[in-house]
């Protein structure tokens, strides 16, 4: 029960949400200015000359090139001084920077918030989308989202109506009748709203049949995923029987669709191997992967994404060591930014939520060492960030790769999780159409300033993003 605290505080602030609009007690989204727009320059396209180009796969860098985008993709790329602008297309000087695919978002939602529970508020959507788009993720999996609204969203920016990255959408959560979250709900929610949440969070399925109705249900929403839970979150939460899950998994597959199955433990990983998901979101942080089942894990062939990221925030929640990233100082909110740098005083933070942040920060090592030796061992993993208080779509894009840096990968390593990995995922395609930097791919692309093979850092060093061909303009909030 205690264990769950971790993942209450964004579903806190979905309830409170939820309660806010049943009782029609609905505040506007506050009006902050843009993050980005279009450049209305680059009306025919965009040059970068004389630009170092990074090649993911082979994890180096081509100097000296001119990259032509035109339309939505990269139509040239040539030696330095050889590709010429025509009426209309805007030219970026590209030297001493490094051209690299737009970023991968594997496990994020949208119709959330950054800020801490306690504040009713309605998610600000399109700001989401562009805060993303500001910190270089042009791709996002949405993994899992309990409104539908989601589809017509993605439709906005399929169009190019609003900015906002490349969508891949799982639906509504696949869980056991009292599963994780309907039993969050269940223990949290006010009385007088859990019989709207209970219905509207998940699909409960307790039999197969159930199941594949679920599974048919999100596709004909307009789902391309299915989202699972193998956890149980909290421990009273009932688990899914593996007849159902495996139900799940046949009907989604005979649906072309595939599976990610939410885990937290080493025995949910072997769970969701063994019914044959596709994806694991989130590494295990729960226990200590025994070192003979990491080769057992390893031979699934399943990516994951750690997502550890989620277990820092939520392991310094209350302690007052939140400090902003200058990617956070410029698109986040400063009030919510206020609160979380402000959040010190443990008085006011429920006891077993510190309870459970102390046993977060006391098996830190064993979540760095299950990525570290998963990742020895030829797990293929992503870049995913989940989204929740402290967790700011994009910026906590860039605070992910820091920590799979100190749990030991390599830059390469990190910029392929960060790329081309959940590319060839998403898109089904082992020469996928973005995350690379290649003539005839979707222009998605991110200018940095430095090398980041040698310094991760610069991947945060953004000067330019390009997303679907088109040029943005990046607005920071005034400084604070
Ligand atoms: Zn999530």
């Amino acid at each position: 029960m205690l264990k769950t605290l971790l993942k209450l505080s964004g579903l806190l602030v979905l309830l409170l949400l939820i309660g806010a609009v049943a009782i029609g007690f609905v505040l506007k989204p506050k009006d902050l200015p843009p993050l980005v727009s279009y450049d209305s320059a680059a009306r025919s396209g965009v040059l970068i000359q004389n630009v170092s180009v990074l090649d993911v796969e082979a994890g180096r860098l081509q100097q000296d090139l001119d990259v032509l985008v035109a339309g939505d993709k990269i139509t040239r790329i040539g030696a330095a001084g050889t590709l010429n602008a025509t009426d209309g297309v805007a030219v970026i000087n590209g030297n001493g920077q490094t051209l690299v695919p737009g970023f991968v978002d594997a496990h994020t939602h949208l119709i959330s918030l950054a800020d801490l529970p306690g504040r009713v508020k309605l998610p600000n959507i399109e700001r989401n989308l562009e805060s993303f788009l500001y910190s270089g993720v042009t791709t996002i999996f949405n993994a899992g989202e309990s409104d539908n609204k989601i589809y017509s969203f993605r439709q906005r920016v399929r169009d190019g109506e609003i900015p906002g990255p490349q969508m891949f959408v799982a639906g509504k959560f696949i869980t056991a009748p009292d599963g994780h979250p309907v039993r969050v709900v269940q223990l949290m929610a006010p009385k007088w709203i859990r019989w709207y949440l209970e219905p509207r969070i998940a699909h409960q399925a307790g039999t197969p049949a159930e199941a594949r109705a679920a599974v048919a249900e999100n596709q004909q929403d307009g789902a391309e995923f299915i989202k699972v839970m193998v956890a149980t979150l909290p421990g009273s939460a009932k688990r899914i029987s593996p007849e159902v899950l495996a139900a799940v998994v046949d009907e989604a597959h005979k649906r072309g669709l595939k599976v990610v199955a939410h885990i937290d433990s080493t025995s949910d990983a072997l769970m969701a191997g063994n019914a044959g998901v596709d994806h694991w979101v989130h590494g295990v942080y729960h226990d200590r992967i025994p070192d003979e089942k990491i080769q057992t894990l390893a031979d699934f062939k399943i990516p994951m994404t750690p997502s550890m990221i989620v277990f820092e925030n939520t392991s310094q929640l209350g302690r007052g060591n939140f400090k902003p990233i200058p990617l956070e100082l410029e698109t986040a909110d400063p009030e919510a930014l206020k609160r979380m740098t402000a959040i010190g005083d443990k008085t006011k933070v429920h006891q077993e939520l510190l309870d459970w942040t102390d046993h977060l920060r006391g098996n830190r090592a064993d979540w760095d060492s299950n990525t570290q030796r998963l990742n020895a061992a030829g797990v293929t993993l992503f870049v995913g960030t989940d989204f929740q208080p402290g967790l700011f779509p994009g910026p906590s894009f860039h605070r992910e790769m820091a920590l799979l840096k100190k749990a030991g990968l390599s830059n390469k390593e990190i910029i392929k999780a960060a790329t081309i990995n959940p590319a060839r995922f998403l898109s089904n395609e082992q020469d996928p159409p973005f995350g690379v930097i290649k003539t005839g791919k979707q222009a998605d692309l991110v200018l940095v300033k430095g090398n980041p093979l040698d310094d991760l850092n610069a991947l945060s060093n953004i000067t330019q993003v390009i997303v679907r061909g088109k040029l943005l303009k990046r607005h920071a909030m005034p400084t604070q």
